[in-house]
């Protein structure tokens, strides 16, 4: 055991990436690792990397001239690369970095002590991948940060091939895990205070396809209702091809899987949905956003829209205006499109002007922020619950709570705020070391006060992004 050794980790891009992130840090854990808050204080220093994001390359080997730095004052300083960055460029990482010690793929993050084990023994780079997911991340242990809420991988890759995505590439094709093995991490987290989880897989909606011959995604969540402890399941992402009946049944049925979806549009033109290889239309979209809506009482709608997508003509872009205008998302996700290396997307003709893209955008987002502020009002002089996350962001006087719809709300709680921060209760390092079977453990941070409890709010303002809450 390295006990007196340290960690740290810096992760970009998804809650798939937060979720590894996670196993990498338990995984350390176990060996005797503490985690420290900057480079310079670590032994081990880890890049879990996106390659999802704009100029991401670039951002990685920015950030490895950095710990370049920190390494020159420490040669014994470990530096890994993992993450889909790592699964795209692989060795040319060591090649452009060559004080980079490991770089590890997706599907073998079980491997990361072994890897660290070898570069020392040996001392010299290891780059390492795994065609096939041999351990799901999720039985790994895991350290959390946070004591109530855990992410829950039900599924890893994708089997789609949307012509913009980088994932299928990188992340392999679509690997489920069993539903007992879900069921039972789950129980074992509400054992340890987890109330709120969220299921992550890249097409949810399709997880169990690939082991029990047919989706059981609706299964999944009614079976997650009446766990002990549980409060609330969220989920993401759902593919609108693959959205179905059953599941939004499952929804409206289950007293713990909150009203909210999050339904990945990109575009309101069929045509560019074609060409993005999305799977369904404009009139298959508005039909899915119909049937949830009557299915699922007080449903909260959110998506993603691409604009500028290679070939989106002024008339394709007035259908997405006119598709977020017919459908009044509570919020939506909207980015511009950049050509993403390693995507088809980027080898297609008709690419746009960026200014072209920033003008369109710019239409949207105004559109969508003027829909999302009259959504949030319209909840104004109504109760709801959240879910206490902790102190306001942009104003530590105020908390901040989450609906079961997924909205914001900032409230003043005058019991809790200022209250200080209390010493956390049963934190889990002895636990996590001694149970591989829980195998996962909270942070050693204070707990912060209010935080995983429910409030009751009267709602008394709006913004685009947020709602003021009074305390009932
Ligand atoms: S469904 Fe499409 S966008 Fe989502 S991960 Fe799969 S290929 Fe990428």
């Amino acid at each position: 055991m390295n006990k007196s050794k340290t960690y740290w980790i810096r992760t970009f891009g998804c809650q798939m990436n937060e979720h590894d992130s996670e196993r990498l840090a338990g995984l350390l854990e176990v060996q005797g690792y503490r985690k420290v808050a900057t480079p310079d204080l670590a032994d081990v220093a880890v890049f879990n990397t996106c390659a999802i994001r704009e100029n991401a390359d670039n951002r990685l080997y920015g950030n490895l001239g950095h710990i370049k730095a920190v390494k020159d004052v420490n040669p014994d300083l470990k530096v890994v690369v993992g993450g889909c960055l790592a699964e795209k460029d692989r060795e040319t990482i060591v090649r452009k970095a060559p004080w980079v010690d490991v770089v590890m793929g997706t599907r073998n993050i079980e491997a990361l002590p072994a890897l660290l084990q070898r570069v020392e023994e040996q001392g010299i780079p290891v780059v390492e991948f795994s065609e096939t997911l041999n351990v799901f991340p999720s039985a790994l242990p895991a350290r959390r940060d946070n004591r109530f809420h855990a992410w829950v991988a039900i599924q890893y890759g994708c089997n789609n091939a949307c012509t913009f995505c980088i994932v299928p590439s990188v992340r392999g094709h679509e690997d489920s895990r069993r539903i007992g093995d879900i069921l039972g991490e789950v129980k074992d987290l509400c054992a340890d205070g987890v109330i709120e989880v969220t299921l992550l897989g890249q097409n949810v909606n399709s997880y169990g396809r690939d082991i029990y011959s047919t989706p059981k995604f609706a299964d999944l969540l009614l079976a997650l209702d009446g766990i002990e402890g549980l409060k609330r399941v969220r989920y993401t992402s759902p593919h609108p091809k693959d959205f179905r009946e059953p599941v939004a049944r499952a929804m409206a049925e289950s007293s713990v899987v909150c009203e909210h979806l999050h339904l990945p549009l990109q575009s309101g033109s069929s045509r560019v949905l074609k060409l993005m290889k999305r799977s369904y239309s404009r009139e298959k979209f508005l039909d899915k956003v119909a049937m949830a809506r009557e299915i699922i009482p007080g449903l909260a709608l959110t998506t993603d829209i691409i604009v500028g997508f290679p070939g989106e003509t002024e008339e394709d872009f007035a259908q997405t205006l006119s598709l977020v205008e017919e459908v009044r998302f509570d919020s939506a996700f909207t980015f511009q499109y950049s050509p993403r290396p390693g995507t088809v997307a980027a080898t297609m003709q008709d690419q746009i002007p960026p200014e072209v893209v920033t003008e369109r955008f710019n239409r949207l987002a105004e559109a969508q922020h003027r829909i999302s502020l009259e959504r949030n009002e319209a909840h104004v002089g109504e109760m709801v619950e959240v879910l206490v996350e902790g102190p306001s962001k942009k104003n530590p006087d105020k908390l901040t709570g989450r609906t079961r719809t997924n909205k914001l709300v900032h409230f003043t709680d005058r019991e809790l705020v200022g209250a200080g921060v209390a010493p956390a209760a049963g934190t889990g390092l002895g636990r996590l070391n001694a149970s591989i079977g829980v195998s996962s453990a909270v942070a050693d941070a204070p707990a912060i006060p209010g935080q995983g409890e429910f409030r009751t709010l009267e709602i008394t303002g709006a913004s685009p992004s947020h709602m003021e809450g009074r305390l009932v």
